[in-house]
């Protein structure tokens, strides 16, 4: 490293890989070659364009005004924040526990956020063996790190890993601070059922007689699972007490398809106001000196869309129809892939599937000189069902396996 550069600078790492091999794609495709490209999370239709929303777009359109141009308050308004919280809650009972929600840059924005709250210094933030590779950089950049629980054992949910793990960072930090990444999860398409839920609250309510526990769901994907999250969350609701409280990480890039606008949501779900200003002061202090205000046009268009009972309608309408699109790209994959005997882990829905390799690195290049464009990582290969077309699925998983 240079005499330039200060000591608080991080390298980023693995988070980078697939922005990378995303823009090697873009390149050679922009040459005019032929290229398959399951790297990005980004969904794209049966045309090759970026799905968008028509009740979004007009709506933005019509927004570029005084009001968006103008700051948002640190954390957004509270119109906005009670749009969240219609979308996300709706039909959940609160009881008496605290809801609380910060504007962020993305769902990126919401994890960076809740790292620096939570985690100190040195400890270690629990995270998945199998994960969404950024969440290292976040951790790095936080001056954490992370340690993992296994996700999956005989294509199910290691229930027995987790709490040992959870149990090892209570003794190690006396509190576990713990990403969950559900449901649809990146990199596998893997969600929870009720009754992992049910056993995963229990013990770490359980855990929380003696250890804190900060349980933070990434709900990035939220909007593509079949069925309504809200069992989910009222057991989130009614579950959090003195010492355990969890934050849900939201994005807008998936559920409004914007993507490069950068919006999303932090929430906090606490037991008690001592709590609840904790969380709203210490998550405004990092908000303000790092992006100072959310983006206006956005936090607009949440507000807008997840309030007016039309626009939500409208917009509920167009994911479950895309919803559909992912699920025909699934079905042909699974199927082709168990013909061909390509191994895969448990896929339930959202933007990617997982499959299984130790040969990863190999494959991906070998894959790469054919122009298909895959991510490698964390024993596998992680395949965008999100980028590519029911057409460039068909015969694929064939291609695969001959490369393996
Ligand atoms: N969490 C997961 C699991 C993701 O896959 C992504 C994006 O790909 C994000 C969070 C961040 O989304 P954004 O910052 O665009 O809202």
């Amino acid at each position: 490293m240079s005499k330039l550069i200060s000591k608080n600078a991080r390298v980023l790492c693995s988070g980078e890989t697939i922005m990378m091999i995303n823009d090697e794609a873009n390149r050679q495709k922009s040459l005019g070659k032929k290229v398959i490209n399951g790297s990005i999370g980004m969904l794209f239709d049966e045309y090759g364009r970026l799905v968008s929303f028509q009740i979004v777009n007009e709506y933005l359109i019509n927004n570029i005004n005084e009001s968006s141009r103008k700051y948002d308050s640190i954390t957004g308004s509270e119109a906005y924040k009670e749009a969240v919280k219609n979308w996300l809650f709706r039909g959940v009972d609160f009881k008496n526990t605290n809801y609380s929600c910060v504007g962020t840059m993305g769902a990126t924005g919401a994890l960076a956020l809740v790292n620096k709250t939570y985690v100190s210094k040195g400890d270690k933030i629990l995270v998945p063996s199998i994960r969404w590779s950024n969440y290292d950089s976040i951790a790095l950049e936080n001056e954490t790190d992370v340690m993992e629980y296994n996700l999956i054992k005989d294509d199910k949910f290691d229930m027995e890993d987790f709490k040992t793990q959870v149990m090892n960072s209570c003794k190690l930090y006396s509190k576990a601070v713990i990403i969950i990444n559900d449901p649809c999860q990146n990199p596998t398409g893997y969600t929870l059922s009720e009754s992992e839920w049910d056993e995963i609250l229990s013990y770490l309510s359980e855990v929380s007689k003696i250890y804190s526990i900060v349980l933070i769901d990434d709900v990035a994907y939220i909007n593509f699972k079949e069925n309504s999250y809200q069992s989910i969350f009222q057991k989130f609701v009614d579950v959090v007490n003195d010492n355990f409280i969890i934050t849900i990480c939201f994005s807008s890039s998936k559920s409004l398809q914007l993507y490069g606008l950068r919006g999303g949501a932090l929430i906090g779900l606490t037991s008690n106001n001592e709590l609840k200003e904790e969380f709203e002061n210490a998550t405004k202090t990092y908000c303000r000196s790092v992006w100072s205000s959310p983006n206006h046009l956005v936090t607009n268009v949440m507000t807008h869309v997840f309030s007016d009972e039309d626009a939500t309608k409208q917009l509920l309408d167009s994911l479950d129809q895309y919803r559909l699109m992912l699920k025909a790209r699934a079905d042909l994959f699974c199927k082709e892939a168990k013909e061909c005997g390509v191994d895969t882990l448990p896929y339930l829905g959202g933007f990617f599937i997982f499959i299984k390799t130790p040969h990863n690195l190999e494959t991906q290049k070998k894959l790469m000189e054919l122009g298909i464009f895959l991510v490698p990582m964390w024993g596998g290969l992680r395949l965008s069902l999100a980028s590519i077309t029911l057409k460039e699925i068909k015969g694929l998983a064939k291609v695969i396996q001959l490369c393996l």
